[in-house]
């Protein structure tokens, strides 16, 4: 899919603020973006949206060159807007919905016979300016007519709720990864400030699952835990189908790093700490906390050499 788009007429489309959020929309030229990795179990990634006003603090993506949509010239402008990358600084403060997301992937839906959609690796699906924008729902809409395609999605949002009628339309064939990565709402406000809380999280959990939707439990990249076995049993408490812990990864000369060290929470690029929670996971959900075992075991840099895209479960690929 890459980083495409076209020019917006400044009038038509006005860059605006969304509640302290820069919206810039575009004009995607494609939305399904093919996954060479057979061993993650889904074929093509859906983006709706180029970058989140969730804005957790690590979010790797916020490494990826996020290009500012050029725009024509408005009155007393001369020429298009310069080309400009954004600064990762400025992650989660800015967000460009692709505005033709449903009417592309719906002249592309014949990509998806018998093949698996993950929504989204690169933004989540159901952050607040989809309340307005409501691409994701319309996406699924399309997917929903693609009797063949299976469905993944993944969100720290219990707005996924208010598409709860859609989900279990598609039965079987959907799931949700819900993101719980701390059992410390304390730690969410430093490290998510803008992503919901906590207890909203297991409580749409459990709405999902009392629902028939199957949901698993994704804490990746996994955040500090006070109690692991007592977060293991809330995730069996819930009703979630599956749980699992992944480690966080750093960009190069990561200024999250020192926002760890500030608050003491260095030990989560520890190894052992991802393996204790496993641990209880495994302890508490025996049967069900091997959703992703068949991946390769992750590996977890306390100080990578060079940033390194690879397995986390809520962005497994670049941004789009
Ligand atoms: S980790 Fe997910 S929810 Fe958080 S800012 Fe990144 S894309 Fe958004």
């Amino acid at each position: 899919m890459g980083m495409t788009q076209t020019r917006l007429p400044v009038d038509a489309k006005p860059i605006s603020l969304f509640r302290g959020l820069k919206v810039e929309p575009e004009e995607a030229k494609s939305i399904l973006r093919h996954q060479k990795d057979d061993r993650l179990g889904w074929g093509y990634s859906l983006n709706a949206y180029r970058g989140c006003g969730h804005g957790c603090r690590y979010c790797y993506v916020r490494g990826y060159p996020a290009p500012i949509p050029p725009r024509e010239p408005g009155p007393g402008e001369s020429g298009l807007t310069k080309p400009r990358l954004r600064n990762p600084s400025e992650w989660g403060r800015w967000v460009t919905p692709k505005l033709n997301a449903p009417e592309l992937l719906w002249n592309q839906r014949h990509r998806l016979h018998n093949e698996s959609v993950f929504i989204s690796s690169a933004t989540d699906p159901y952050q607040p300016i989809e309340k307005d924008f409501r691409l994701t729902r319309k996406c699924l809409q399309v997917l929903l007519t693609c009797r063949t395609t299976r469905v993944i999605i993944h969100t720290r949002s219990p707005m996924v709720l208010q598409d709860l009628d859609l989900l279990n339309a598609f039965g079987p064939r959907l799931s949700v990864g819900f993101s719980i990565p701390t059992d410390d709402d304390s730690v969410r406000q430093v490290l998510e400030p803008d992503a919901p809380p906590i207890h909203a999280r297991w409580a749409a959990v459990e709405r999902l699952a009392e629902a028939g939707i199957q949901v698993g439990i994704s804490a990746a990249p996994l955040l500090p835990v006070r109690d692991p076995l007592g977060f293991a049993r809330r995730a069996r408490e819930s009703g979630a189908a599956s749980a699992w812990a992944g480690g966080l990864r750093l960009l190069k000369e990561d200024p999250f790093q020192a926002l760890l060290a500030q608050h003491h929470w260095l030990h989560i690029l520890d190894a052992r700490f991802v393996d204790s929670v496993r641990a209880a996971f495994a302890q508490v959900l025996p049967s069900r906390s091997r959703r992703f075992a068949h991946l390769a075991p992750e590996p977890v840099w306390a100080c990578p050499p060079r940033f390194t895209p690879g397995l986390q479960p809520s962005l497994f690929d670049h941004a789009s």
